[in-house]
């Protein structure tokens, strides 16, 4: 086994660790949930920064890393409902979570690409999945320099 293959392992494998109570993933009051499914729930975010609509979809559970078939579920219902909320907007993202500020519980945030908004920097710095509401397209963006090589296969 090489090293890369032991590390993707690593990566892969799912954790399941005690919530601590300062996880504010863990505490987020039921008010504040827009949807909620079995194993995810839908949250407006605490801190819109300038834009109309920021969401969040987050595991009922803290779980760091999830198995590829939930991660594929999780972007699938959030696609979903996003469709639904930034219906005002034609073109929003998701973002692959490189700030995120609780990394030890899994998550990603969708917001719209509004260009005033206060985190704009970051969006043009963040892996993002750009969704078109008009003709349904998704795409990737990936930030300058940062262009995953020939063996980052998609799946
Ligand atoms: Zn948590």
């Amino acid at each position: 086994m090489s090293n890369e293959e032991q590390e993707n392992s690593k990566v892969n494998a799912l954790e399941t660790i005690v919530a601590p109570r300062v996880c504010s993933l863990c505490n987020i009051p039921e008010q504040e949930v827009l949807v909620e499914y079995q194993r995810w729930k839908l949250v407006r975010t605490k801190t819109m920064k300038g834009h109309r609509e920021r969401l969040m979809l987050l595991h009922k559970n803290h779980l760091r890393t999830l198995d590829e078939g939930s991660v594929g579920e999780a972007y699938l219902l959030l696609m979903k409902a996003g469709s639904k909320f930034f219906s005002y907007t034609d073109k929003w993202a998701i973002f692959e979570p490189v700030y995120a500020t609780v990394p030890g519980h899994w998550h990603r945030v969708a917001s719209d690409l509004e260009e005033n908004a206060q985190d704009y920097d970051q969006i043009l710095k963040t892996p993002r999945m750009i969704i078109d509401n008009h003709d349904g397209t998704i795409s990737r963006v990936y930030p300058d320099g940062n262009v995953p090589g020939p063996s980052n296969k998609a799946s």
